[in-house]
């Protein structure tokens, strides 16, 4: 008898609703070794019990596992996971954020398509916009993150998909996911929300009329800067395309990154209370700082959009921004003389991370490119870790002096 995928998922989700208790408590039913923790499966197919078996599970009359690049336990489990944690109906998983996005966007969309996106955006997905997608004939325009509704401007008759970030990289605008939902049902468009920067703990932009979330699960979803991974979740006739086209265009995620991020789902809403908690402390005392010129973060009530973030969002999240007063020179100097906090391009991480966008994650934009989206030369990002929040506002602040 082949069993079902979904006859393996989920003993031990218990009649609860409660974002901690189901990132803990599902997962994998136990094998006959009765093991506390999910076992890694390490294999890259699996075996049948008789060709019958094999030619139901390949004319899709039956469910198993059959190869990895198409699904493995743990990917399943990861998958299951954030559908859950979401309020999703399905999901795949894929090796590295770029790849949800890409995989989602390649999968949806034909030549002579038109994608509607913010322009305040992660830096190789706006490369795929604007480098890769003429190749292939499809359009895109781009609405400002503070002014959703002139989305009803852009819409053309091609007009397919809306993509969105929020908070944006590394703009930290807030776009009402409300409005952004209503929108993209009056025209008829998928809505694609990129949710890295919140976590489902932080934000479900489902809730709001999102048909698909997609995460870099590389950065608060592992969340400690070990391995790569993404995911896409959201409305099962979509995900069921995605799902098609990415089991034949192979970008799966590996077993072992997904059983990693899966363990680290577990600590996903005491690690972003953390976060959230130390980085409003070191985002309220900057703004005291003569050497800025401002300081950005979402659950400051200087921050423009601060009345729709506190609406869609539970906490402000880890990422602040601030420009240092002196520019491209200033910035680069103040990077330099960070102690513990390093220079690094990843975010979302137990450790403090400094990233200066223009001359690095957002370098292939133009100057133009850049100041139209906010990435000032003085620009910093810093992605606040888990330390003593009074450790990470020192180091700041020598560096600073
Ligand atoms: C990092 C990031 C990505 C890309 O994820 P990778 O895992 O590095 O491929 C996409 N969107 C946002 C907002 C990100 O921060």
């Amino acid at each position: 008898m082949v069993k079902k995928k979904s006859e393996y998922n989920f003993i031990e989700v218990m009649n609860t609703k409660q974002f901690e208790t189901q990132a803990i408590r599902a997962q994998l039913p136990r094998s006959e070794n009765n093991e506390h923790s999910v076992p890694l499966y390490l294999t890259s197919s699996f075996v049948f019990d008789s060709a019958e078996d094999m030619r139901a599970a390949f004319a899709e009359e039956t469910d198993p596992y059959i190869y990895s690049r198409y699904t493995n336990p743990n990917t399943s489990e990861f998958v299951d996971k954030m559908c859950l944690l979401e309020g999703a109906e399905s999901g795949v998983a894929t090796a590295s954020g770029m790849a949800a996005i890409y995989t989602s966007l390649a999968a949806l969309l034909k030549s002579g398509d038109h994608v509607i996106a913010c322009s305040s955006i992660f830096g190789a997905t706006h490369t795929i916009f604007s480098k890769y997608f003429p190749k292939w004939n499809i359009e895109h325009s781009y609405f400002e993150a503070t002014n959703p509704e002139a989305i009803d401007q852009l819409v053309k008759p091609n007009s397919k998909i809306i993509f969105v970030e929020t908070p944006t990289n590394p703009g930290i605008e807030i776009i009402d996911l409300e409005v952004l939902g209503k929108l993209a049902k009056k025209h008829n468009l998928i809505l694609i929300v990129d949710n890295c920067f919140a976590t489902p703990y932080i934000q479900q932009p489902i809730k709001y009329g999102a048909d698909l979330v997609v995460h870099s699960a590389t950065k608060y979803i592992d969340g400690q800067g070990r391995v790569l991974g993404g995911v896409v979740v959201g409305k099962k006739e979509l995900i069921r395309e995605i799902y098609l086209f990415g089991r034949i265009t192979g970008p799966s995620l590996s077993p072992f990154n997904a059983w990693t991020l899966s363990k680290s789902l577990e600590t996903l809403a005491l690690r972003m209370d953390r976060h959230s908690e130390n980085a409003l402390h070191v985002a309220t005392e900057l703004e005291k700082n003569a050497a800025l010129d401002f300081v950005k973060y979402p659950f400051l009530p200087s921050h423009p959009q601060y009345a729709i973030a506190k609406k869609q969002m539970k906490q402000g999240g880890g990422i602040i921004t601030f420009s240092v007063k002196g520019g491209y020179e200033a910035a680069t100097k103040f990077m330099d003389k960070l102690q513990f906090i390093k220079i690094s391009p990843n975010l979302g991480d137990a450790r403090t991370i400094a990233t200066h966008p223009a001359s690095s994650t957002h370098c292939k934009l133009s100057e133009e490119e850049r100041l139209a989206v906010g990435i000032l030369p003085g620009l910093i990002r810093v992605s606040i870790g888990l330390e003593n929040k009074d450790d990470i506002l020192k180091d700041i602040l020598n560096a600073l002096n």
